[in-house]
């Protein structure tokens, strides 16, 4: 029996991969072979993780929950333009070092521009943080 932590790891990529569309509840709990109970159990702690939210809906006459991801995986077209990709300084940027992402004047720039372009594409969504 795989453990809590994989299971919870196997439901989000699972539901992520459905993207914003979400997976409904019940075929969630197929896809992994869970009781409805587990199931119910497994996106309650999915969601109280801030990792997905939770969409009532009726479905052939009965309530049931839509599970969407809050963090989508990266699209290709959304990666386009990074400017790591052809940044000179590439070889010497990491984590805490002198030249790093945290204070990258060029990366910071390109995220403030696909953060804006996300939020006029989708009024009213929450921009995740940078
Ligand atoms: S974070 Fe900035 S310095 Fe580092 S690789 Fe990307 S563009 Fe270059």
């Amino acid at each position: 029996m795989p453990r809590k932590n994989d299971l919870e790891q196997q439901a989000l990529q699972i539901i992520a991969s459905h993207g914003k569309e979400g997976i409904r509840q019940r075929d969630l709990w197929r896809a992994l072979g869970a009781s409805s109970r587990e199931g119910s159990r497994l996106a309650l702690r999915l969601e109280r993780k801030g990792l997905i939210y939770r969409e009532q809906e009726l479905y052939e006459g009965r309530w049931t929950y839509r599970l969407i991801a809050k963090h989508q995986p990266p699209t290709f077209d959304s990666l386009v333009g990074v400017p790591c990709i052809a940044c000179p300084d590439s070889d010497k940027c990491y984590p805490g070092g002198m030249i790093s992402p945290e204070r990258c004047e060029r990366l910071e720039k390109w995220l403030l521009q696909n953060a804006a372009k996300a939020a006029s594409k989708n009024p009213g969504e929450e921009v995740a943080e940078q």
